[in-house]
């Protein structure tokens, strides 16, 4: 007997969608904000089928759908957080330290305890409720050295139905016995979870060297051999972050041009990698970066709280050899899994180097630019018929402070600069992954 057909799944929202149909950074911020104060978003089986004017898309609408009503809100496509470790959660905000001590002390005796698999579960759980609380639908995710990590991180993102791209963290020197692989090791322990994991309900596997100082060139070459089996993979690492650890790469790797070059010369710069940071970066490497289609994770609150550097977004985005970058969190050196607080860090930064970050630009790569980053723009990161129903409700009268603001925003450039500065967490009003509601601040609960 076959099983009768499922019939399809419908919902909508209605409210002020903000999405984006170029890079602001290449075109004026006005002309690449879409917007539509009275708008309907039509999704069918995870999948948005219209978008609109509410008085016009209202007719596509599947008979007997429910209307969730956002107006007063802005309905944008969920953030994506291109750089961010879950096993650090709960060493956020340690106190002290620059990279490679705060690594040393508070990094990896945490990491230790994802030996246990039941406490990773733990944490993963958290970490994702936390992630939604934020409005961040998907991210790019390193794990720690043990597979059951990974394991933990991706069932609970199945079980949620997220999007997310993690891996296996590869370490077989500089680092606690505790937490060291071996080449080999590695590199069966990454095959066996690409073959678990990979393009399977949503959910992508990083190849993951955590950094140059601590893989040897002989796990730089395993990383390469696994991406070279597979286009489709992701890699995510550390780039030039800190100048002690530049200084460190330069002594290990004494033939390498450049750090970037490190990787680059095992097979590990290629599209669908995503470089941390790229502080300590020149144009010969941003130019290769361009030409790789490798992308920059830029992460603000993670780079002032570590001291590490700033940033050159706007020399990154260089309309002659633009890098695909997006924001990350960087948690847990980062200080809030919240990319309306990325955005008010990064505005900052800007602002230090002579340059005025503009809202459209930071909206844009909190969502498409992150989902280019990832390679992944044809499925998330714009709202759009065609698109993954990946979406975060902003309430930009969350708190009293906000709501007074607000009342003297005479553009919506104006009201997304508000939520950006004076935004958090509390601004999420809701947060769909594929087309489910995943989180609802009136009741704060995951599904
Ligand atoms: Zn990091």
């Amino acid at each position: 007997m076959t099983p009768a057909p499922t019939p399809p799944v419908h919902s909508a929202l209605r409210g002020h969608i903000v999405t984006f149909r170029g890079n602001p950074f290449l075109m004026p911020p006005a002309d690449a904000l879409v917007e539509e104060p009275d708008g309907l978003v039509i999704i069918t089986d995870g999948r948005i089928t219209h978008v609109g004017p509410y008085s016009e898309t209202v007719a596509h609408l599947p008979p007997g759908t429910d209307v969730a009503d956002y107006r007063g809100c802005l309905i944008s496509a969920g953030f994506i957080d291109t750089h961010v470790h879950y096993p650090q959660l709960p060493m956020i905000a340690a106190y002290g330290e620059q990279l490679l001590e705060w690594l040393e002390r508070y990094t990896f005796p945490t990491e230790r305890r994802f030996a246990d698999g039941e406490y990773a579960a733990t944490i993963a759980r958290t970490f994702l409720h936390e992630l939604l609380r934020c409005g961040t639908t998907t991210a790019a995710v390193y794990c720690t050295v043990h597979p059951q990590s990974v394991d933990a991180f991706f069932t609970e993102s199945t079980r949620l139905g997220t999007l997310m791209v993690a891996g296996k963290v590869l370490m077989d020197r500089n680092a606690p016995d505790f937490l060291r692989d071996t080449a080999q090791r590695g590199y069966d322990e990454s095959r066996a979870l690409i073959d678990r994991w990979h393009g399977k309900n949503r959910q992508f596997y990083a190849v993951t060297p955590r950094f140059a100082p601590t893989s040897t060139p002989a796990q730089l070459e395993l990383a390469g051999a696994l991406l070279a089996q597979d286009e489709t993979l992701f890699m995510q690492t550390h780039l030039a972050e800190n100048r002690a650890e530049v200084a460190w790469v330069a002594e290990l790797f004494p033939d390498s041009r450049s750090y970037l070059d490190v990787y680059d010369r095992a097979g590990l710069v290629r599209p669908r990698s995503v470089m941390g940071h790229g502080i300590y970066v020149d144009e010969q490497d941003l130019c290769r970066c361009h030409a790789s289609g490798c992308a920059l994770a830029h992460c603000p609150t993670s780079n002032l709280f570590l001291g590490s550097g700033a940033f050159r977004l706007f020399d990154v985005m260089d309309a002659k050899r633009p890098v695909r970058t997006g924001l990350g969190t960087d948690i847990g050196a980062g200080t809030s899994l919240s990319h309306l607080q990325s955005m008010n860090e990064a505005y900052k930064i800007a602002q230090m180097g002579g340059h005025r970050l503009h809202p459209v630009q930071a909206f844009w790569l909190a969502t498409r630019g992150g989902a280019e980053a990832l390679h992944l723009e044809g499925r998330i990161g714009t709202v759009a018929a065609g698109m993954d129903a990946d979406l975060c409700i902003l309430d930009p009268k969350a708190t009293p402070l906000q709501a007074l603001r607000t009342q003297m925003c005479d553009s919506t450039a104006d009201l997304l600069f508000t939520l950006m500065m004076l935004g958090d967490d509390r601004s999420i009003r809701a947060t769909y992954a594929g087309g489910t509601k995943v989180y609802d601040r009136a009741n704060d609960a995951t599904a």
